[in-house]
């Protein structure tokens, strides 16, 4: 297998002298290609900061993350975003469509920048669009949509560049549990059948238990991690709830 992201003693710190908020205080993990695994933590545990650092969307103080044999810590700003379009994809918890494009523009987006021909991109934004259940919505616009179609489009954004990395933010917190399910599903499905590597954001153990491994963070610290193994859904979720509970003081959403 090949590591797709290491992260190497990274800290993250807020503020100024006599006033420190250690966001992250030094973590260090690895992801394999075809992982999908989920960092959870309490709200203000640093799972933001961290994936925001991983997603060069934000810099970290000290250590270093290198994605596919980059070292982004040591990228200019002009690197960093090229770098961004080719390897990363992205899904947020408020979706973030361009309410003027419909889906399939929204979808085909980042690959006209990346200057694939008209016939290469109706061919892939179909594809992708299929396998997320989302064909009958590519021509609307996003406030005709409900929020758990919307949340597909942004999936098929993310993925339709086949990108090294698929980061997401609590990409279940907008949406209802018929429509977290379905999205759910499709990640998984992706994550099998395409190899898709998704590094997932959650403090919901539901959400987190469609993943292969979880990281828990508490206080910007790595506290525990575990596997999913061939235990099926169920158990593995129960085992999160464990989990959360040493973990302390969480509140959990159960479906
Ligand atoms: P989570 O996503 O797990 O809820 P965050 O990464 O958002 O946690 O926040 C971790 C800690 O860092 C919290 O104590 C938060 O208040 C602090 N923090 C996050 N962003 C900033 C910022 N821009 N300035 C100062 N403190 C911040
Ligand atoms: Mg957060």
């Amino acid at each position: 297998m090949s590591t797709i992201l290491e992260v190497k003693n990274i800290e993250k710190y807020y503020g100024n002298k006599g006033n420190i908020t250690k966001a992250v205080d030094n973590i260090s993990f690895e992801v394999e290609k075809g992982e999908f695994i989920g960092i959870m933590g309490a709200s203000g545990s640093g799972k933001t900061t961290l994936l925001n650092c991983i997603s060069t969307i934000d810099t970290v103080t000290s250590g270093n993350i290198i994605i596919e044999g980059s070292n982004i810590t040591q990228l200019k700003s002009k690197q960093l975003s090229a770098f961004r379009r080719k390897k990363l994809g992205f899904i947020f918890q408020d979706f973030n469509l361009l309410d003027t494009l419909t889906a399939y523009e929204n979808i085909s987006l980042a690959l006209s920048i990346l200057k694939w021909s008209a016939a290469q991109i109706d061919i892939a934004v179909h594809e992708i669009a299929k396998t997320l259940n989302i064909e009958e919505a590519l021509e609307k616009y996003p406030y005709q949509m409900s929020g758990g179609q919307q949340q597909r489009v942004a999936a098929a954004r993310a993925m339709v560049t086949n990108p090294a990395l698929v980061l997401a933010d609590e990409p279940t917190g907008a949406l209802d549990s018929h429509s977290a399910k379905m999205l759910l599903t499709n990640l998984e499905d992706l994550n099998q059948r395409l190899s898709a590597t998704i590094l997932m954001v959650t403090h919901d153990a539901f959400t987190a238990s469609y993943c292969k491994r979880i990281v828990f963070i508490k206080d910007g610290k790595i506290f525990n991690e575990i596997y999913r193994a061939k235990e099926d859904r169920k158990s593995f979720f129960n085992k999160i709830i464990e989990v959360t509970a040493l973990l302390g003081g969480e509140q959990i959403n159960v479906f």
